[in-house]
């Protein structure tokens, strides 16, 4: 038997990682085996890219955990014709995922620098179905409304009111919810037919939080 390269028994632990934690929509691990997260990292952490923890990235900010990425993206239910809404770009590859398996993207980010390193990088990736706005992700994109789907990762501490308006009719929210650097509560937000909001507490997680405004600095 010939050996693997490395990179492959990477990719391959990475997957099976998901798996025994738990994830098991097969068009998410698809996706989630689909976009190389090395292109995603800072320059330093390229040999971390598939170890399951989130990492540094500019601005003070950082790239989700995959099991979070892969967690959030499975509790959406997103289906092919959806459009989905993200409020906080990032590194871009939380987008990256969702392009993969919904019919648009539209990708918000406080930071100017890092909504043009991430619209560069999905550019060069192909990931053409994903738009990034500059902005205050927690006014959404009304313009753009309604979502089916809306993903926030950053942490809220109230349920921004403004992006559960902008929630099309049967439409999802998922979200972490609770203090700034502490430990939040991801919640999955569902609209009845009577225009209700229906709650469900997911799991713990630790995100950084979600800020008013367009950022000052670059
Ligand atoms: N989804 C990203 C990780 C996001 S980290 C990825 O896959 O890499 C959270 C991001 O939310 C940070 O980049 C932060 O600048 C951004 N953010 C925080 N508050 C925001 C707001 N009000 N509007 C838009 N982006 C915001």
């Amino acid at each position: 038997m010939t050996a693997q390269p490395a990179a492959d028994v990477e990719r391959m632990e990475f997957q099976l990682a998901l798996r025994r934690r738990g994830i098991s929509d097969q068009a998410v691990l698809r996706a989630m085996d689909d976009v190389p997260r090395e292109h995603f990292v800072a320059p330093g952490f390229v040999d971390s890219a598939y170890a399951d923890q989130a990492l540094p990235i500019a601005c003070g900010q950082t790239i989700s955990q995959p099991f979070v990425v892969a967690y959030m993206t499975e509790q959406l239910d997103v289906e092919p014709q959806h459009r989905v809404l993200e409020v906080g770009t990032g590194s871009g590859y939380q987008a990256a995922i969702l392009s993969r398996l919904v019919r648009e993207v539209v990708s918000i980010e406080r930071y100017r620098t890092l909504a043009e390193a991430a619209r560069g990088r999905l550019k060069t990736l192909g990931y053409a179905n994903v738009t990034v706005l500059v902005g205050d992700g927690m006014a959404g994109a009304p313009d753009l409304a309604p979502f089916d789907r809306i993903i926030v990762t950053a942490a809220a501490e109230d349920i921004p009111q403004a992006l559960t308006a902008q929630l099309a009719e049967a439409g999802k929210m998922v979200l972490p919810v609770g203090p700034r650097h502490d430990v939040q509560c991801l919640v999955k937000l569902s609209k009845q037919p009577s225009g209700e909001l229906a709650r469900e507490n997911l799991i713990a997680v630790r995100f950084v939080p979600l800020l008013p405004g367009q950022a000052r600095e670059l």
